[in-house]
């Protein structure tokens, strides 16, 4: 039996029953939490000493596409429906190769790890051969990212694939990725991405959540992001659809932007979940992040990075543009009733919790990750708080929201195993495959043609 003891840390637990707790101690055994609490007995375990550290969960994204990884900092003067639609989805996801794919989801999963995310969901399209998704998946393997990667639709056909779809979701290749290669994987699980009835017909749309029911699968959705569909169409945004009948605690939905606050009270009753993108959609003209309606209807946003190649994978700057932007929101509303704003609407736990256990439960994944609790998977970080920068720390929780960033992130833990000590990643492959990397990602910006 592996045995690993967490030593003297500064522990959030984000487990309410746990709470925080100061020189405290987290036991972990064959990668699961055993115990959280002071003075514990560990015979034969393998101690982290943790003293000048917070302990806490690993963030958990909710929404990404790993795949822009080695296009990075391509798109951070593009708005959606202008080079976006055009540049990304058009022309460069067309010209991934399998190696691509896997060269991106090894280096995205890397950078999340490094920067603290232990779990994220993989919104992959540009799926243009069952090749890429088996590559895709070999590549967040080789990483050691817990992920639930949710297979898209190819890259290399925008016409057939993303304008009122007549193509339903590719069944077959699905089920055989999942056989093959996720099935038996302790740190991965499937998902679908779906297009939704903005993108496909009404019968594709129904069709495609059908599919994802009956692999008992979360299906994660664009919708209601910038005025699409009723800019090509010309008709007023129709909100949930053709699939209003169809919602569950398996839908997650992206941006949502423009959905009505009905909408989205009729989606929380039927337990949807939502990823807000604040960062990428306050950029890019999606609409005003989804957070506020969310919190009305009763529930909780979760927050995701989105468009990698935009801006960094980093989930703590969402953490704080989102809480951030909201209370922007909430705040302005007081002032404009002529009154001052004397206390915050949101707190930085609220925001932390959306970056951790509000996304376990959006991935359908609460029982395993998302909190420090007894009995689920060890995913853990360790921030330093005796760095210049960090100390002195007299509230862990808002110096993990406000007074850190990556690289005060001195240790992380996925499923038990350390994949960063000392601020260092220990994967091997970073070196070895970075060449590969950096070549993959400027043969794409030549074959693009674009003229950056
Ligand atoms: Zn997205």
């Amino acid at each position: 039996m592996a045995r690993t003891i967490i030593r003297n840390g500064s522990i959030v637990s984000l487990d309410p029953d746990i709470g925080e707790l100061e020189e405290a101690d987290v036991l972990i055994e064959d990668g699961e939490i055993i115990e959280v609490g002071h003075g514990l007995s560990a015979s034969n375990a393998e101690v982290i000493d943790a003293s000048n550290h917070i302990v806490l969960p690993g963030f958990v994204d909710s929404h990404i596409h790993l795949w822009q990884t080695q296009v990075r900092g391509i798109a951070g003067d593009w708005s959606l429906m202008g080079d976006y639609f055009d540049d990304m989805l058009g022309n460069i996801a067309g010209l991934y190769q399998p190696e691509d794919m896997y060269l991106r989801n090894l280096f995205g999963a890397l950078e999340k790890l490094h920067t603290g995310t232990t779990t994220a969901l993989d919104w992959s399209h540009a799926i243009n051969t069952p090749e890429h998704a088996e590559r895709a998946v070999d590549g967040l393997k080789d990483a050691g990212l817990r992920t639930l990667y949710a297979y898209g639709p190819p890259g290399n056909d925008a016409e057939t694939w993303w304008f009122e779809s007549t193509e339903s979701h590719p069944e077959e290749h699905v089920r055989q990725l999942r056989d093959e290669k996720i099935a038996d994987d302790d740190l991965l699980n499937l998902g679908l991405a779906l297009r939704g009835p903005d993108f496909t017909t009404e019968e594709v749309a129904r069709a495609d959540i059908e599919l994802a029911r009956d692999l008992g699968v979360v299906a994660t959705i664009h919708m209601g992001a910038a005025l699409w569909p009723s800019s090509v169409y010309g008709e007023d945004y129709q909100g949930f659809g053709a699939i209003t009948d169809m919602l569950g605690p398996d839908v997650n939905v992206a941006h949502a932007n423009h959905f009505s606050q009905e909408d989205i009270d009729h989606a929380v009753e039927q337990g949807v979940f939502f990823s807000a993108t604040p960062e990428v959609e306050m950029q890019m003209g999606h609409g005003i992040p989804v957070t506020g309606k969310v919190l009305e209807a009763g529930s909780r946003p979760t927050w995701g990075v989105d468009v990698c190649s935009n801006i960094s994978g980093d989930m703590g700057s969402q953490m704080r543009i989102g809480l951030q932007v909201q209370r922007m929101f909430d705040n302005q509303e007081i002032l404009e009733g002529d009154q001052e704003v004397t206390e915050v609407s949101l707190t930085c736990r609220d925001a932390l919790e959306s970056a951790t256990i509000e996304g376990a439960r959006a991935l359908g994944m609460e029982d395993e990750i998302g909190s420090l609790t007894p009995g689920k998977r060890a995913d853990i970080i360790m921030i330093r708080t005796d760095d210049f920068m960090t100390a002195p720390c007299h509230s862990p929780i808002q110096t993990v929201v406000f007074q850190s960033d990556p690289s005060h992130i001195d240790t992380v833990l996925v499923d038990g195993e350390p994949v960063k000590r000392d601020g260092e990643l220990l994967n091997p492959i970073v070196e070895e495959e970075f060449d590969r990397f950096v070549e993959s990602g400027c043969r794409l910006i030549d074959e693009a043609g674009l003229d950056l």
